[in-house]
């Protein structure tokens, strides 16, 4: 935000995260939470919610100091977020019910949905709570044992979520949350022989090593939610082209771009592009850049140093490999200490450069145009992730046409971006596997195990 140093935290060690992991399976093995009656855990679950929504600010700001999201996207896409997922799974956990199998008479078949155990939730930077709340609380819903890693530059928020999960009544121990970096603290997490099931939001990169240390552990289940570079394709038949251009800038710019599912690549028919390049511009130009604690601001800060630099460093790259930049492109308010970069527009954008295949995680967008919906569909398929995309169209089999041929967890439809707690989020190829949200992602924290009764 300023630059200023605002705490330092411990990082946990091999030995502190195996502590962490027996105290959580300590905990699962002697059923004080796992074997309560489902409704004594949805009072629970309900009790975070309210709490959360009543310290919705101080645990937006504490998440603010720690990685510079505006304001009112932080109160919203945070807290506002967290108690909306507690609730929804709390709702949840005793509506989703085993099976009887259609078997032949004389035997009897059941399906249970069995807890897990030990789930490892590692989560990354950008919305903390947010993502931290989409893996807690279905899984705690389910009656596991949770050891969460926050990310070393966002843990503040979810330690005091932590703090009140025990205060809403979560038995000591079901709940572990083990601060630090990732190549000791989440490596420590990733490798242990105590972990059930592993579901981490973060990068690609990160995400091989996850697998790595399954593999070279106990073969435990990973849920992997990664990266994007997503489409956002606007037809020249979109029902209004100026709030496309608002919607679809708040769907780059907003938390400085660091959105997973951030509309980074834009597919504009070459019949409009002009236009609708000039409209996204003075939206751009308009945005209020600063600090994220104003009411006024925005967009507030990049993260950090080092992911300024990285936003930075794709610019030259950009430039030489015939992209232009219409706005942006550079640092702003130096003066204040803190990370800010203006929100930027690259047009010009040829499928094979690197500002069209690799994820920046800033506010930068890259724009290419198209002559035809096959192409238009050809160049949103032109990356290897999977996440999101957008489609502005007027023409409602053409949505659907795209909705199907684009490879994508999520495809939004004339808006961009917003999805609730009943519908999933999850990516396709290089986006990963895990879906977080809806009544699907209960499925990632319990086990199948059959029951064969011969009668
Ligand atoms: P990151 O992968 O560097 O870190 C994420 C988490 O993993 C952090 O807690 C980190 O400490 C930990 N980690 C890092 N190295 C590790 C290792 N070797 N072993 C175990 N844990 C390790 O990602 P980031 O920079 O924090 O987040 C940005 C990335 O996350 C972007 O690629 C973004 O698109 C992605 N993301 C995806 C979603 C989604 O829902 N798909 C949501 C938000 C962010």
């Amino acid at each position: 935000m300023d630059g200023t140093l605002l705490t330092t935290i411990d990082g946990a060690s091999e030995a502190d995260v195996s502590l962490a992991v027996s105290s959580a399976r300590a905990a699962f093995d002697d059923g004080r939470w796992s074997g309560l009656a489902p409704a004594e855990r949805k009072k629970v679950l309900h009790r975070i919610a309210n709490r959360i929504e009543a310290e919705a600010l101080e645990l937006a700001v504490l998440g603010i100091r720690d990685n510079g999201t505006e304001l009112a996207m932080a109160l919203r896409a945070e807290p506002g977020s967290a108690a909306g997922t507690f609730r929804y799974y709390a709702e949840a956990l005793d509506k989703v019910a085993g099976e009887v199998a259609p078997t032949a008479p004389g035997v009897l078949g059941l399906v249970h949905r069995a807890p897990v155990g030990v789930v490892a939730a590692i989560v990354p930077w950008n919305f903390p709570l947010m993502i931290g709340a989409w893996k807690l609380a279905p899984a705690l819903a389910m009656g596991n044992s949770v050891v969460l890693k926050p990310a070393e530059t966002a843990s503040l928020s979810l330690l005091r979520l932590a703090e009140i999960c025990s205060e809403c009544g979560l038995p000591d121990g079901v709940l572990n949350v083990v601060t630090g970096s990732g190549v000791e603290t989440g490596a420590a997490l990733a490798h242990s022989m105590g972990v059930d099931v592993l579901a981490f939001t973060g990068s690609g990169a990160t995400g091989r090593r996850l697998l790595e240390a399954s593999a070279a552990s106990n073969l435990k289940r990973c849920y992997l939610e990664l990266g994007g570079k997503s489409p956002n394709i606007v037809f020249a038949d979109a029902p209004d082209l100026a709030h496309a251009a608002k919607v679809s800038a708040a769907g780059i710019f907003r938390n400085s771009g660091q959105v997973c599912v951030a509309g980074s690549r834009l597919l504009v028919e070459v019949s409009v592009h002009d236009e609708f390049v000039e409209m996204l511009k003075e939206q751009a130009e308009m945005l209020r850049v600063g600090d994220p604690l104003d009411t006024d601001t925005q967009i507030g800060a990049v993260n950090s140093e080092d992911q300024l630099r990285r936003n930075l460093s794709f610019m030259d790259k950009a430039v030489s490999e015939g992209g232009k930049v219409v706005t942006g492109g550079f640092r702003i308010l130096q003066e204040t200490g803190g990370s800010y970069m203006a929100p930027t527009i690259v047009t010009g954008v040829t499928r094979d450069a690197t500002l069209f295949q690799r994820e920046v995680f800033g506010p930068v967008l890259a724009v290419s145009a198209f002559e035809t919906e096959e192409e238009a569909l050809s160049l949103a398929n032109g990356t290897e992730f999977g996440l999101a995309a957008g489609v502005w169209t007027s023409n409602l089999s053409r949505a659907h046409k795209m909705v199907a041929g684009i490879r994508a967890g999520v495809v939004h439809v004339n808006t961009y971006g917003g999805a609730d707690n009943t519908v999933p989020l999850g990516g396709v190829g290089q986006s990963g596997n895990g879906h977080d949200k809806s009544l699907h992602a209960l499925d990632k924290y319990v086990d199948l195990k059959t029951a064969w009764i011969q009668l």
